[in-house]
Formats: structure tokens, sequence, C-alpha cells
């Protein structure tokens, strides 16, 4: 399974389809930005990251220009990232503060990290068509993550590319709300885009509460967190009732012609 990831990875890195994107992420990385002119950006489909048998899924949009289209990590190298990593370090599940670099030594602990969309597109906003192209990478990388108990949504659009990638439809996209799927737990939050987290629309303290939503959702709970290494506070229940659970589809995954992937 962990080959079939791994390839997944190797087709993503390669793939081509969506020409307005590959002409973005390849641009960013002939014109780069002052502060990295000398480095060598990765300019190509950005792969999820993390451990195969994580319990917990955080799902964000697409690469940032020069941040993952740079480094060739998701949410590394820019503020995003760096708003995210202290949030998983503090919840004990990254054993780094930040994450700069592909080879430095950033291991998580139950955790995936991946985008809706893998490259990275003009202003950050993939169109409808990109979108649509990206989730047969979506679907393979969730019926490889097995053990996933829960997907945390960075942002409303990864929220609903999780739904339209799992064959379901739930309810409204709110901060904080968690719906049920089977024994699966799907969880929404703002975005750690630099938008909301230099407005004060996401707090360090309100990501840290999603965190360990996140970790009670996908029994994380023996998982301490690094700076109190307390036990996870009881959190108040999410505020719409969970709805009742929605079965899997029977062939959500599309295993057939992938051509040119
Ligand atoms: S389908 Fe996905 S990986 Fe391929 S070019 Fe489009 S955004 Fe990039």
């Amino acid at each position: 399974m962990a080959s079939k990831l791994a390839q997944l990875h190797s087709k993503v890195a390669a793939c081509r389809l969506c020409p307005r994107l590959v002409e973005c992420r390849e641009k960013a990385a002939r014109e780069k930005m002052a502060d990295y002119r000398n480095q060598k950006y990765w300019g190509r489909g950005v792969p999820g990251f993390g451990r195969i048998d994580a319990r917990l899924v955080i799902l964000g949009l697409a690469p940032g220009a020069h941040g993952a289209n740079r480094t060739g990590r998701v949410f590394s190298g820019d503020a995003s990232g760096d708003f995210l990593f202290a949030g998983l370090y503090q919840a004990g599940l990254a054993n780094h503060l930040e994450s700069v670099a592909r080879d430095d030594g950033l291991a998580l602990e139950e955790t995936y990290i991946t985008n809706v969309v893998k490259c990275a597109p003009p202003h950050n906003r993939p169109n409808h068509e990109e979108l649509t192209r990206c989730r047969d990478y979506l679907r393979e990388e969730l019926r490889l993550l097995k053990q996933a108990r829960c997907y945390l949504c960075l942002g409303r659009t990864a929220y609903k590319e999780l739904q339209e990638a799992l064959g379901v439809t739930l309810g409204p996209f709110q901060h904080g709300l968690a719906y049920e799927l089977d024994h699966r737990h799907l969880l929404c939050s703002y975005h750690v885009s630099r938008q909301n987290t230099h407005t004060g629309r996401l707090t360090p303290h309100m990501f840290s509460l999603i965190l360990q939503q996140a970790k009670q959702l996908g029994n994380l709970g023996h998982v301490p967190n690094r700076l109190t290494d307390q036990p996870l506070p009881i959190l108040p229940p999410p505020p719409q009732p969970l709805l009742p659970p929605t079965p899997w589809p029977e062939k959500p995954w599309l295993d057939g012609d992938r051509s040119g992937r």
C-alpha cells in the first residue's frame, strides 16, 4: 500500500493535465521571489505528506506559489505552513515547530496532509475544471489512507471537494462543525491562510481547539499535547447534532484508465 501511495505521489509530481496551473507553477519557479532567488523551485505537482496509517487527514486547498511549489512539500515554506505546523507541533502531531524543506527531518504523528488541488493556481483560485480534474488523485489518496478516522477540512473548498470525492452530501460549512460519516468524522475549520490568521479570523487558540477536536474524533487522545503534556480537555459538543451515518459509496474510486497521469 505504501508503494501505491509513492506511485501516486510520482504521478502527481509529473502531471500536466491542467495547462493553466502548469503554466502558473512553472512561471513561479522560473521567476522566483527575491528572497528565494538562489533556491531551486520544485515547480511541479505537490503530493501529500505524512503517514499512510494516519488517523487524521488534513485537507487544504492548493500549494502556495512560493511555498509548497518552491519546497515540494505541502504547507511548507510560507506563512500558512508556519501557522499549521506550529499548531501540529503543540498538539504533538509533528516533531518540528516548522516545515521549511523536504529534507528538514520533519515527521508527523498519525497524520497525513494534502491539498484538494495539487498544483499552485493563480491567486490561489483553481477553477471548476481544475478541481474536477484533480479529484481523481484525491479519491485515490483517500482510498489508500484506510485508517483515517477524521478528515480536517481547511476551508470551504476543501470541505466541498472532500464531499465530492467521497460521493456524499453533508450540511453547511461552519468553523468547528463536525459531521459523522460511518465510523469517520469530517471536521470543518477556517483555512490557515495568512488572510485568516493575520486578521484574527483564525487565532492560534482557535486552531488549537480544532486540533484537539480532531484528535478526539480521530481517536488520537493518546497523543499528548507537547507544551502542556496534559490530557486533552473535554470539548463542548459540536454546535449542531452530528448527522446520521451516511453509507460509503459502493464504488467511489476510479480505477480505470488513468493514462496520461
Ligand atoms: S490534475 Fe492536479 S496534479 Fe494534474 S495538473 Fe491539474 S492540478 Fe496539477
